[in-house]
């Protein structure tokens, strides 16, 4: 596909020329690629505290944060410090090490419904594994999933995803066999009476409902008060698990994640994470009820294994991230996520451009549509070509803001002030282009 855009990235476009030779798209996972925003990806080549730094030697302020994990900033001291120790010492051992036992302590002590975690190396593994041990655990088939929602590449929760799937506008994907996806039902997030009426139809065939703790891959969609407790009450009704997946808002939204955020009395049976318990590295992680977990091999019947998992670097990054996850990170992150999701809707106010900003936490995202949005009908009914325009707009003053109307904005508790005024510097202009 040929670039919409006239181009000043000479060095991005060149690498991309390479890649795309080599890899399809140019890109290893598509949202990379700019697709529904046009022009070249910047392919970068350093990042440090709230910048990255392109090809072409243009430095950004980043709000995206590598999708999640870079909560503390790029090339955080400690973490890098952490790193070159673990990695001094032998990269990976195929044995188990300390590291491992430091970084699932952690998360059992940070979040009460998990009394033993299994780690992995990617948010897919995480809920790949969790809903063949829902489906171990109940003898059952089915998966309840939210339109809109992503829980990774998995087959069968392929179905009506958002992120990528939603940005690139596919109805589901190729390659999953019917079957496979008529295993999954899918209804409308924050709809009480649809998650009922599924139960009532088929709710002994349901092996778990697998829900974002809040949605953050369609943009930024809360759940509705009480939505969460009516998925705890139905799924316990009918004895299927409640899967909670906080890939994405694990540690980020509170020291405990959205579950910590919340506080509403719901204890999940499962919970996936990922993103920022990794600091940067592949590690991901589910975990639950110890006597679901107990199916597990190799002491139970449930298959599940990996390489690489609780790789004794990836491990020692996420611990000390997680480490140094104190109070004032989270509350830097609050303070600079209301200063930026406040000036974007001023700026786009002023300019007249329909917008909506939304939370979820320190998570927030803009829908440039009026009204709120409950669900991935209303998330869709946007006008992602103004998004496009604001995006470039916001690129070209030297802000990298995900590529895609449906992604939320991530920010960090290195965004210091100065970065911050930059952003909130760029927004008028930006909100001008937005208006066309
Ligand atoms: N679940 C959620 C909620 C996610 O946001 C993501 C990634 N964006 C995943 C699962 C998949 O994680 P990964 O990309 O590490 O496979």
């Amino acid at each position: 596909p040929s670039d919409p855009r006239p181009d000043d990235a000479p060095a991005s476009a060149a690498l991309l020329a390479r890649a795309r030779a080599v890899t399809p798209g140019g890109v290893n996972s598509p949202v990379r690629a700019f697709r529904s925003v046009g022009g070249t990806p910047r392919f970068m080549v350093s990042g440090r505290g709230p910048y990255l730094t392109d090809a072409d030697g243009r430095e950004y302020v980043d709000l995206v944060g590598s999708w999640g994990p870079m909560i503390l900033g790029h090339a955080h001291p400690a973490v890098l410090d952490a790193v070159h120790e673990a990695a001094s010492r032998g990269t990976s051992f195929g044995t188990p090490s300390e590291n491992e036992v430091l970084l699932a302590e952690e998360i059992v002590a940070r979040v009460e419904p998990v009394q033993q975690v299994r780690l992995v190396s990617s948010g897919t593994e995480a809920t790949m594994s969790a809903i063949r041990l829902a489906r171990g655990f109940t003898g059952r088939p089915l998966v309840v999933k939210f339109a809109g929602h992503y829980h990774g590449h998995v087959d069968s929760l392929l179905v009506a995803a958002g992120s990528g799937v939603a940005t690139l506008a596919l109805p589901d994907s190729s390659g999953v066999p019917a079957q496979m996806a008529a295993e999954t039902v899918v209804l409308p997030y924050n709809d009480v009476a649809a998650l009922e009426a599924a139960f009532a139809a088929r709710g002994d065939q349901i092996a778990c409902v697998i829900t974002e703790a809040a949605a953050g891959n369609m943009g930024a969609v809360p759940p509705d008060p009480g939505f969460t407790a009516a998925l705890r009450r139905v799924t316990a009704e009918h004895g299927a698990l409640l899967v909670s997946d906080e890939v994405m808002t694990g540690f980020r939204c509170s020291p405990a994640g959205w579950w910590g955020h919340e506080r509403a009395g719901v204890d999940p049976d499962l919970m996936t994470f990922g993103k920022v318990m990794g600091g940067g590295f592949p590690a991901a992680a589910f975990g639950g009820r110890c006597d679901v977990m107990a199916l597990l091999a190799p002491d139970g019947p449930v298959y599940q294994a990996g390489t690489l998992s609780g790789n004794p670097v990836a491990t020692a990054a996420g611990y000390t991230t997680l480490r140094h996850c104190d109070d004032a990170v989270y509350a830097r992150l609050a303070e600079v996520s209301r200063a930026l999701g406040d000036a974007a809707a001023e700026a786009l106010s002023a300019a007249g451009v329909p917008h909506r900003v939304q939370r979820v936490s320190s998570m927030f995202s803009v829908f440039f549509r009026d009204g709120e949005v409950r669900d991935y009908d209303d998330a869709r009914d946007q006008d992602t070509a103004a998004f496009g325009r604001f995006f470039h707009a916001m690129l070209d003053a030297g802000v990298y803001l995900p590529p895609s109307a449906y992604e939320c904005w991530f920010v960090s508790a290195a965004h210091d002030d100065t970065a911050v005024q930059r952003v909130l510097d760029a927004l008028p202009a930006a909100a001008r282009a937005a208006a066309g």
